[in-house]
């Protein structure tokens, strides 16, 4: 697990002005990854670096040679349409070109007037999904949320048995992975009303939000190799914010036998920006079991897991409705909470992944699944916010809302801070809601 090391160090002063902002996402402590270009330009996508409001161009640093030895090789590697080569080369590789970008940003640095030449304001840049995504997983690892959703779906039974043993998580989709500002249709599917004999076939009526994280996969495990749970991290490139847009009423009536399907694979969308392990150092938690509960099986605890496995990065969601944004209102907080509650890990994550053999690849991403907290204001998701529709969540200006409705925006925001540290946040992940595309099919 990543120690902290010189690139950590608060007291770091950037060449770049903006990286000293009050409230930046992006110090020199952060430096996270992108892929984009500039807006409405037919430039090729290539990865780029965060530093305050500007983004460092990995292929024009990569062009003019600005880093030499490992630090050079990452830099060209993600300087390609998407990073999985970069994410392909490991964590010797990231470390390196995180030291150089760290050492070349500073105040006095030697590489300051080639690095100015690669700067690209983020107000000019637009964003593009960063990885070739395989395969993507979501997980369930807030037992709060797995708690709460039970008890609406299944009151006499509300937590499964299976839940404190094994990571649950299923197969979802990739295709319909966007990056922030992803607008999409409402979508259509079977449901069936309340008292209902049969189903009935149109628009989802019970349109959800999910609050969770994405951990992107970097150098993989070969086919019948599983990962330990020690160096379940040396796998995992980095992470961002993840919205799992849900339609609560298709998934009410499709989820059993085989679990989530169409209620999820519409649409999901996720941060541009990418954090990775190595900036999050600062805010590693221990991992604990509430007093009672079984300890995870060996194959999914290590001393080491135990001390720090957690991470202690606060979670935001916000909503925006036509009629606020038409009125000038700054968007609603729905929730607040933070990731060290997850039930599960990501180095568990990984490790219950790999443990059967399956082959992870670089660019998979994995969601962690709702991260709601232990109170109900803590709940990542509007079902609980509102007890299953039933307790509609006041907004300014006079609104309501139980589910969402057209034209709603909402963002996700995450970040970091503590005492001694360098705040670093993840950027934003929003998307909105539009009309379904058609009338209701017979
Ligand atoms: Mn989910």
């Amino acid at each position: 697990m990543p120690l902290l090391n010189e690139t950590h160090d608060p007291a770091l002063r950037s060449w770049v002005a903006s990286a000293h902002r009050a409230g930046t996402d992006f110090p020199i402590q952060n430096l996270p990854f992108a892929v984009f270009r500039r807006k409405g330009s037919l430039e090729a996508w290539r990865g780029g670096v965060a530093i305050g409001d500007q983004i460092v161009d990995l292929a024009a640093a990569a062009a003019l040679a600005v880093f030499d030895g490992p630090a050079g090789m990452a830099a060209l590697a993600g300087s390609q349409d998407k990073l999985n080569a970069l994410m392909a080369r490991g964590q010797p590789a990231w470390r390196a070109l995180r030291l150089a970008l760290s050492r070349g940003l500073r105040e006095g640095a030697a590489e300051q007037r080639q690095l100015q030449a690669c700067l690209v304001p983020q107000a000019e840049a637009e964003y593009d999904v960063p990885a070739r995504i395989g395969d993507y997983t979501d997980f369930y690892t807030s037992v709060h949320h797995a708690t709460n959703i039970g008890r609406l779906f299944r009151p006499d039974n509300p937590l499964l048995p299976n839940y404190k043993w094994v990571p649950i998580g299923y197969h979802g989709r990739a295709s319909s992975i966007g990056v922030s500002g992803q607008a999409f249709r409402r979508p259509q599917g079977q449901t069936l009303p309340p008292g209902a004999a049969q189903p009935v076939a149109g628009p989802c009526k019970r349109l959800d939000i999910e609050l969770e994280l994405g951990v992107f996969i970097g150098e993989g495990n070969a086919l019948g190799g599983p990962v330990a749970i020690a160096q379940a991290e040396d796998h995992v490139f980095g992470i961002c914010l993840l919205n799992d847009w849900s339609a609560r009423d298709i998934q009410a009536w499709e989820y059993q036998p085989l679990g989530p399907f169409l209620s999820k694979s519409f649409a999901t969308t996720i941060s541009p920006w990418i954090v990775t392990l190595e900036a999050l150092a600062p805010y590693r938690a221990p991992f604990q079991r509430p007093e009672g509960d079984p300890q995870p099986l060996p194959y999914l605890d290590c001393a080491a897991h135990r001390e720090a496995g957690s991470l202690d990065i606060q979670l935001q969601v916000e909503l925006l409705t036509p009629r606020m944004r038409e009125a000038g209102h700054a968007p609603a907080t729905l929730c607040r909470t933070s990731y060290r509650h997850a039930y599960w890990t990501l180095a568990q994550m990984v490790t219950h992944h790999t443990v059967n053999g399956c082959n992870l690849q670089p660019g998979d991403l994995l969601g962690s699944g709702t991260l709601s907290g232990p109170t109900l204001d803590q709940a990542g998701a509007l079902i609980e916010l509102t007890g299953g529709g039933k307790q509609p969540v006041a907004l300014p200006g006079g609104e309501q809302r139980t589910f969402l409705e057209d034209g709603d925006s909402v963002v996700l925001r995450g970040w970091c801070e503590k005492p001694g540290a360098a705040r670093i946040g993840f950027g934003l992940c929003e998307g909105t809601v539009l009309p379904a595309l058609q009338a209701p099919q017979r």
